[in-house]
């Protein structure tokens, strides 16, 4: 019998020595349903011409990745990241990508409140070109270690206030194992998420210990400590059923052939789903 694998989707960051037809062709060989796309591998080619590619192949573009970093002292550098993020919704649709997820930045030379308000701005000077593209912007709250420069949305409690706010079908939330799964409100948090109607997208990957790198050593499911079954069973509990997708950055991982590598995430997705 065939696995089940239609709700398991990849980062194309996770096998980043492939280019995006290679990643295609190899997951769609694999059966897996869907793929997220981040945005080197779409640079290469033109947004246009990837999505030509995409569409040849059998797999559900469920992201692109990623927009945010909207928090700048320097008011012109606002101004730019709006364009950027509008430039990446324009993306987003060229390749058939419902979300656009947001690292919603921060900047370290003034208050996580006021690179908040930014964020708020931000994205609200962006949602209309996000509704004229039929993109939702999916706010993805970063764990704490990142609230320097990369985001200042630390809980998804803050994102909840934050999607809540704006009470609008273009903004919903990116909820990621790697982020969250230390916060003792998870539970709670994921309940009112999905409640509000807000829980677009869950990514999953593990949390290795010790930790090597901030950024490129997160671990394969089952690998680490993040009681991924349980979040998962709380994910599901609101009704979710969308895809459940694969983010891991490792340099580590990175190293060994990505067929390899591809096996092994078939097999630690398997055996928790
Ligand atoms: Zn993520």
């Amino acid at each position: 019998m065939h696995p089940d694998l239609s709700r398991l989707c990849i980062h194309t960051i996770t096998t980043k020595p492939w280019d995006l037809e290679e990643a295609l062709d190899r997951y769609s060989r694999a059966g897996v349903g869907g793929i997220s796309v981040w945005q080197d591998a779409v640079a290469a080619l033109g947004s246009r011409k990837a999505g030509d590619l995409i569409r040849q192949y059998p797999v559900d573009v469920v992201s692109y990745v990623r927009g945010g970093f909207f928090p700048a002292a320097d008011p012109q550098a606002r101004l730019n990241a709006i364009d950027r993020n509008k430039k990446m919704l324009d993306e987003a649709a060229d390749i058939g990508a419902p979300i656009l997820v947001l690292v919603c930045g921060a900047d370290p030379g003034q208050p996580l409140e006021l690179s908040r308000a930014q964020i708020r701005d931000g994205i609200e000077a962006v949602i209309p070109h996000a509704a004229a593209n039929g993109v939702q912007l999916a706010i993805e709250p970063l764990h704490p270690m990142y609230a320097d420069t990369r985001s200042a949305v630390n809980t998804l409690e803050q994102a909840n206030d934050m999607a809540e706010y704006f009470n609008s079908e273009w903004v919903g939330i990116a909820v990621d194992v790697y982020h969250l799964w230390w916060d003792p409100h998870l539970e709670d948090q994921i309940a009112r998420c999905g409640r509000n109607g807000n829980l677009s997208a869950f990514h999953i990957c593990d949390w290795n210990t010790p930790t090597s790198d901030m950024l490129n050593d997160r671990g394969l499911m089952g690998e680490g400590c993040i009681p991924l079954h349980q979040i998962s069973t709380w994910v599901e509990r609101t009704g979710f059923s969308g895809y459940r997708e694969v983010e891991i950055f490792s340099n580590r991982l990175w190293q060994i052939p990505q067929q390899e590598f591809l096996d092994k995430i078939i097999s630690a997705y398997l055996k928790i789903w």
